[in-house]
This record gives structure tokens, sequence and C-alpha cells, in this order.
């Protein structure tokens, strides 16, 4: 006899905390206009200012931006509980991403923080990492990889190079670092981990969004997975902006729309 479904035995799922600390990254970066919940958080003078103006004088090469992005993700690695190799959020996002190592002339590491906040995000360095809370809210496949797709677009295009180098250049010169010859090295842990922050809560132009938002439906053509889940993804998003749990960004519909203009487009 077949098993009624209500008696099906519960999946065991961990217990989900916050994430902590506050890391807002961006899903679909439609959630990004955390900032001034964090800020008044984290406190004013630690919210670094992504749009500042750097100081004359300061550079960091790329390289350098791409080692510190890889420093600040290992030092929240630290901060957050990640997803151990046997539960079923990590032997999920295994499932889809192994293969992806160098995806796109990328070297890419993919992991799931064990918490409840509706996000994931990628840094310069190839990192990718994926909520708990979103992939609760994304059970189809496709619409999970359409916002791994997303993230890795905002690394592949420079986005997050970009991003991190802004907040790297405008705290630096806040904080003196010009007195260290602007030494990369001279960075403790603490400042990492809050410049990797402050990186991610700064916001993507909505042209780079848009360009993200196009890779991520080229990425899911690519590994054969049905591009429409960049649609859905994009609508459940903007669903869960409504019942709070990401404030409301009223762009999540129309950017739905250009979506499937784009995908109709390439299956002409
Ligand atoms: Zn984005």
């Amino acid at each position: 006899m077949k098993r009624p479904i209500a008696m099906r035995p519960a999946l065991k799922r961990p217990a989900l905390k916050q994430l902590l600390p506050l890391v807002a990254a961006c899903t679909l970066c439609v959630g990004v206009a955390h900032a001034g919940k964090l800020g008044a958080l984290l406190g004013n003078d630690k919210l670094l200012e992504a749009g500042g103006q750097a100081m004359k004088g300061l550079t960091v090469t790329n390289a350098e931006v791409v080692q510190m992005s890889a420093d600040s993700v290992a030092q929240m690695d630290k901060d957050n509980p990640i997803a151990p190799a046997g539960s079923e959020y990590a032997k999920r996002l295994a499932r889809l991403t192994t293969g992806m190592e160098h995806e796109d002339a990328l070297n890419l590491n993919f992991k799931v923080y064990l918490v409840k906040d509706v996000n994931a995000f990628a840094t310069p360095d190839g990192s990718v990492r994926v909520f708990a809370g979103l992939m609760d809210l994304l059970p189809d496949d496709d619409e999970l990889m359409a916002v791994v797709g997303h993230e890795i677009g905002h690394v592949r295009k420079g986005h997050s190079l970009e991003r991190f180098k802004t907040t790297y250049l405008t705290n630096a010169a806040r904080k003196g670092a010009v007195a260290v010859g602007g030494n990369v090295g001279a960075l403790a842990g603490s400042q990492l981990a809050q410049l990797g922050e402050a990186a991610l809560q700064a916001k993507f132009s909505r042209g780079n969004e848009t360009e993200a938002d196009k890779y991520g439906v080229d990425f899911l053509m690519r590994h054969k997975l049905d591009p429409n889940g960049a649609v859905e993804a994009m609508k459940k998003l903007g669903g869960a902006q409504r019942t709070g749990l990401l404030d409301s960004h009223p762009a999540s519909a129309q950017r739905a729309q250009a979506l499937q203009k784009y995908i109709a487009g390439k299956q002409r």
C-alpha cells in the first residue's frame, strides 16, 4: 500500500540561523537595499561607503583585489556556519555545481551557508556562497542555478572586482592606509571581513544587473538547464520581497519581463 504523503518522514533539516556577521549580498541583487538596516546595526562608522572618493595616489592592482576578496571570504567562512558535506543543502549544491570549478575561464568554489537569509553572492576570487534560505525558497534546480549563474556573471563581467576595488580604495583612504603605502597586506582579519561585507553591500548599477541577468540565462543554456528558471526565480524573489524577506524592489517584475524577452530572442 502506498504510504500517504502526510506520513512521509520529514526531511531532516538543521535549524537555520540568521547570517552572522551580517552580510547582505545580492539575491539577484534585488535585495541589496539592506544598507540602511545594516547601517543601523553596524554603526555608520563601520558601514563603509563604496561611493566615496578615493584618495589620490592610492592604487591597488586587480590581483591584489582578488587576493583581498579571497581573504575576506575565508574570514566570512569562519564566521558563518558552512553546510557539512553530508547535509542535504551541501549535497544539492554539489550535485548542481560539480564540473563547474573552471567555469567560463574562472576558478570557482562553492559553499552553502546554513543561514535563513534568502541570498547568495560571489566574489572576485571566484567564491560562490549560497544561503540555505535561498535554497528553500527555490526548490527548483533551474531557478536556483539561475541565481548562481547571475552571481557568477557579476564576477565574469568584472562587476565584483570593481565593487571590491572601489570599496577598498574609499575605505583605505578613510582609514589612512596611505600612511602604510596603501599596503594591502596591512589589513587585519577583522578589517578584511568588514571590507568584504561593505563590498557586498554596495549596490551594483542597473546596467550591471541587466548584464548579470543575461549572463544567468546564457549560463543556464550552456549547462542545458531551462532558461525560464531565471524568470521564475526573479518572480519568486520579488514575491519574497513582498512578504518582507527582502526589501521592496519594484524592478523585479520588469526584470522578469526583460529576461523573458531575452530568452525569446535566443530561442528564435
Ligand atoms: Zn546582481
